[in-house]
């Protein structure tokens, strides 16, 4: 596998004491204290042991009475299994579908590790170009030019890391008819679908008619949980077992007390996702306008908490760009190569950082730009 190009910066940038961060996706909130209470609950208790492969039946309940009231779908609990992140999910998910030499539609850009996880699971990427006259969202007549025999898995992220865009359901509904025709499983991963700021993100599986969509999703981002490792697979009622199975010789299960913080995180107020979202919605109306005053083009991100911002008036390549900035302005943003090809004249800035920073960092990065084009 190729080297994080989110870890060359990252590194660079720990080496600089006063550097602004800029490039990590984690969120700046801490885990709401009501939720970190039942994970104490949960070890006073002595609920330390092993649980079934697909999580405790209360959280798998929480689960799937959560998303079939947000979703508008009817989930049961069968068709979750909750694993250690969104990440396990996608990956468990990516396994059981699959054999190796199979090949996987991806976007370009996309988050660096779907890459990673087919790299390491033998499978071949079909990547299709994510066009920025297109606003960046996933044209259909697009991916159908790089199916092939071979193809046997489409993934979808919506909201995107690394662009910020939201897919309309139209696109959805196209989409999945193209899954049909060339009889593809679609990997949906909606990790970022509760931080919306304009319109809701469509769920993939509303255009599912015949079983074919896993859906994966996370504590993460949307309950500030990154390190407590709960996410968790949707998925068609023969697959989930599959799925289960397959998690058994990777990580058996997540830990009792993180399952348990999950649970009161759906039980509990929902305000605490209301007022991220709201932190983050302002923060995204900041750059913007920084961004936008400064004459530095960018795609207005609709959801997740990136910026992802256009560089090519410095003439620079996108990893020249990021270097430079975290060593002359100590600023640390990710170069747009890190996403794919697509991206060799953008970079992209995390949202998720404190608001003083993040303008401080913005105005920086504004100031660099002007400066290193003329
Ligand atoms: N999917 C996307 C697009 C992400 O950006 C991330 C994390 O950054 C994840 C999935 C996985 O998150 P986690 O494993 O923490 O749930």
């Amino acid at each position: 596998m190729p080297r994080s190009g989110i870890r060359e910066i990252f590194d660079l940038a720990h080496q600089i004491p006063d550097a602004i961060h800029l490039e990590a996706g984690e969120p700046s909130y801490p885990t709401p204290p009501h939720i970190c209470q039942a994970a104490i609950d949960a070890l006073n208790e002595g609920f330390t042991k092993y649980t079934p492969n697909s999580g405790i039946p209360e959280l798998r309940r929480a689960i799937a009475d959560d998303v079939s009231r947000r979703c508008a779908l009817a989930v049961d609990p069968d068709q979750v299994v909750v694993t250690p992140g969104g990440v396990a999910a996608l990956f468990t998910a990516i396994k059981a579908l699959t054999d190796p030499g199979d090949s996987v539609l991806l976007s370009d850009p996309a988050w660096p590790n779907y890459r990673m996880m087919l790299t390491v699971l033998g499978l071949e990427v079909q990547a299709y170009p994510l066009l920025f006259d297109d606003g960046l969202i996933p044209r259909p007549e697009v991916i159908e030019r790089h199916i092939t025999d071979t193809s046997k898995l489409l993934i979808l992220n919506s909201p995107s890391n690394p662009t910020g865009t939201v897919i309309p359901p139209e696109v959805l509904a196209e989409i999945m008819e193209l899954a049909r025709r060339y009889d593809l499983w679609v990997l949906s991963d909606e990790v970022y679908d509760q931080l919306t700021f304009d319109e809701e993100a469509a769920p993939v599986a509303r255009f599912d008619t015949d079983s074919r969509v896993i859906t994966v999703n996370s504590f993460s981002k949307t309950y500030a949980m990154t390190g407590w490792r709960v996410g968790y697979a949707i998925c068609p009622q023969e697959i989930a077992p599959l799925v289960s199975k397959v998690q058994e010789p990777i990580t058996s299960c997540v830990n009792g007390p993180a399952q348990r913080a999950a649970v009161a995180a759906l039980m509990g107020p929902q305000e605490v996702v209301a007022a991220m979202r709201a932190g983050y919605r302002h923060r995204r109306d900041l750059v913007m306008e920084m961004l936008m005053q400064g004459g530095v083009p960018a795609v207005r991100p609709q959801g997740a908490f990136y910026a992802w911002v256009d560089i090519a008036r410095t003439g620079m390549s996108d990893r020249e760009f990021a270097l430079k900035l975290v060593r002359d302005r100590h600023v640390a943003v990710v170069p747009g190569t890190t996403f794919g090809s697509q991206g060799s004249s953008s970079i992209r800035l995390s949202l998720a950082t404190e608001t003083e920073l993040l303008s401080e960092g913005v105005r920086r990065l504004v100031e660099a730009v002007n400066q290193w084009a003329s």
